[in-house]
């Protein structure tokens, strides 16, 4: 395990999220929008919508049908522009208006789950937590660090095996996975962990 962890490291020793935002409300909103989307997708609309919602406190004013209309191209956005909404709102209410920087106040937004939760805690912290998406999720599995059906349980595994720097073997493992080890015809000759690989399949969270 020391030696997938140090191979990471090495490969990957600035790895960052490819979510462009300024501050910790542009990247609640970012990673809330690039679930099952692609950063580049998500990318693409932000500048629109950050331009029209600067802040918690226009997003939480903001009309909804404006908010789906800005993020329309991002899948699921219906949900995602309703999320935003009272997320907003509920940041105003109940946090004076500032972001909350612990996991468990994360997860009291609407549209916020442990992941995404990790995931800003992760980027704009260094917390020393693990998020598994899709892309961590299938390179875990392939390498053999954990056997879990779920997300949650995965994490919990990476946790265990990983214990620090958690926060950079996330992020090297998202990008492993988006470029090396994809989902389908993974670029096995470049991969630096070929050894440890345990199969070449495909694997989703339950
Ligand atoms: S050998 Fe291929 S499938 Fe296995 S971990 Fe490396 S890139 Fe992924």
């Amino acid at each position: 395990m020391d030696t997938i962890k140090s191979r990471f490291l090495e490969h990957y020793p600035h790895a960052k999220t490819e979510l462009i935002y300024r501050n910790i409300y542009e990247l609640l909103v970012c990673v809330m929008l690039s679930a099952q989307c692609t950063d580049k997708r998500v990318n693409i609309v932000t500048p629109a919508l950050f331009a029209r919602y600067p802040d918690i406190k226009s997003l939480a004013n903001a009309n909804l049908d404006d908010i789906k209309e800005l993020i329309k191209s991002v899948s699921f956005f219906n949900n995602k522009a309703r999320h935003l909404l009272t997320m907003a709102q509920q940041v105003l209410a109940d946090f004076g208006g500032e972001v909350p920087t612990t996991q468990e106040a994360l997860k009291s937004l609407a549209g916020v789950g442990q992941k995404t939760a990790n995931v800003v805690l992760i980027e704009f912290f260094n917390a020393n937590v693990m998020a598994v998406d899709t892309h961590v999720f299938r390179v875990s599995h392939r390498l053999g660090v954990s056997r879990a059906k779920s997300a949650i349980d995965t994490e919990a595994d990476l946790t265990k095996a990983f214990k620090t720097q958690l926060f950079a073997l996330h992020q090297a493992f998202v990008l492993f996975g988006r470029y090396v080890c994809k989902a389908l015809r993974p670029e096995c000759a470049q991969c630096f962990v070929q050894e440890f690989c345990t199969t070449r399949s495909n694997f989703k969270p339950a």
